[in-house]
C-alpha cells in the first residue's frame, strides 16, 4: 500500500495507530492486507479486525500535510461548480506535472459519494483534476458496505474531511424505486436501498420524483453516518462533515441541501 498510496504505508499507518491492539490481531491484519479490506476469515476474527481498525482510527493522525477543513473543501467544490455552470472552467490539476506529482501519493481534499449516472461525473461538474477528489459512485447513491469501506478509507486514512452525498434530478434509480413492479436482477437491490427514503415523502405534495430524489439524498447521508462507527467518530471529533447535495442535470448546478 505504501507504493500505491504513497504517503502512508500500511505498516507505517499501523505502527502509528495500533498501539494497544493485541499482537495476534495486528498480525492477522498485517497478513490479511490490513484494516477493513481483508476478505474471509472467521466471524470472531472479523470482529477482532473491526475492533482493531476502530482502535487504529481512534488514534489516527493522518499523514496528509494539506488537510482541508470541511468548510474550505465545500467552498472549493462550489467554486468549481460555479466555473462549470458558467463555462469558465480552469481544468485544474490535469497537467503532466500534476500526474507525476500525485503518482507519489494522493491527498484528495473531498470525497464524493454520487450516483453512477453518466451525466454526473464529479471531476467535471466540480472542475477538479487528478488527485483532488476521492469518488465513489453507485446507482441511486445507495449506501452499501463497499461504499462505506471506501469512504472510511478516504476519510480515516487519506484524511478527507468532507463527504458530499451527490444525488441528482431525474435520477433513474429513484424513478425505478417509485415503480410498482419489481425490478429485475440485482437492480432490485438498488431499488430496495431507496424505498425507505420514499416512505418519507409519500404524503408530501408537489412533484413526487423531485421530492423522492431529495429524500433519498438525505436518507443515504444519514445512513452513511449511522452505519459506520468510524465515520461517526470522525464527525464527533470535528474531523469530518457529511453533506447532501443535488445536481441539476439541465443547468449543471449543484445545490447543497440544508
Ligand atoms: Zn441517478
Amino acid at each position: 500500500m505504501s507504493r500505491i498510496n504513497g504517503f502512508v504505508g500500511r505498516r507505517d499507518f499501523l505502527r502509528q495507530c495500533v498501539a494497544g491492539v493485541p499482537l495476534s490481531v495486528y498480525t492477522a491484519m498485517k497478513f490479511a492486507g490490513v484494516g477493513g479490506f481483508a476478505i474471509g476469515g472467521s466471524l470472531l476474527w472479523q470482529k477482532q479486525q473491526a475492533v482493531a481498525l476502530q482502535a487504529a482510527v481512534a488514534d489516527a493522525s493522518p499523514a496528509n500535510p494539506n488537510r482541508i477543513s470541511p468548510k474550505d473543501a465545500l467552498e472549493r467544490l462550489l467554486d468549481g461548480n460555479q466555473r462549470f455552470v458558467h463555462q469558465k472552467r480552469k481544468y485544474p490539476d490535469q497537467s503532466l506535472e500534476r500526474l507525476r506529482l500525485v503518482a507519489k501519493g494522493q491527498y484528495p481534499f473531498a470525497s464524493i459519494f454520487g450516483c453512477a449516472d453518466s451525466r454526473v461525473p464529479a471531476e467535471i461538474v466540480f472542475d477538479q483534476g487528478l488527485g483532488d477528489l476521492f469518488v465513489v459512485r453507485v446507482a441511486g447513491n445507495v449506501v452499501n458496505d463497499m461504499a462505506i469501506g471506501s469512504l472510511e478509507y478516504s476519510t480515516a486514512i487519506l484524511g478527507c474531511q468532507l463527504i458530499v452525498v451527490l444525488g441528482h434530478r431525474k435520477c433513474g434509480a429513484v424513478t425505478e424505486a417509485l415503480e410498482e413492479q419489481p425490478a429485475p436482477g440485482r437492480i432490485s437491490l438498488i431499488v430496495e436501498g431507496i424505498k425507505p427514503a420514499l416512505e418519507r415523502v409519500k404524503l408530501r405534495t408537489g412533484d413526487i420524483q423531485e421530492n423522492a430524489v431529495i429524500a433519498n439524498i438525505q436518507y443515504q447521508a444519514e445512513k452513511l453516518q449511522e452505519s459506520s462507527t468510524i465515520l461517526a467518530k470522525l464527525i464527533r471529533k470535528g474531523q469530518l462533515k457529511i453533506v447532501g447535495a443535488c445536481y441539476d442535470i439541465e443547468t449543471g448546478k449543484v445545490s447543497i441541501l440544508t
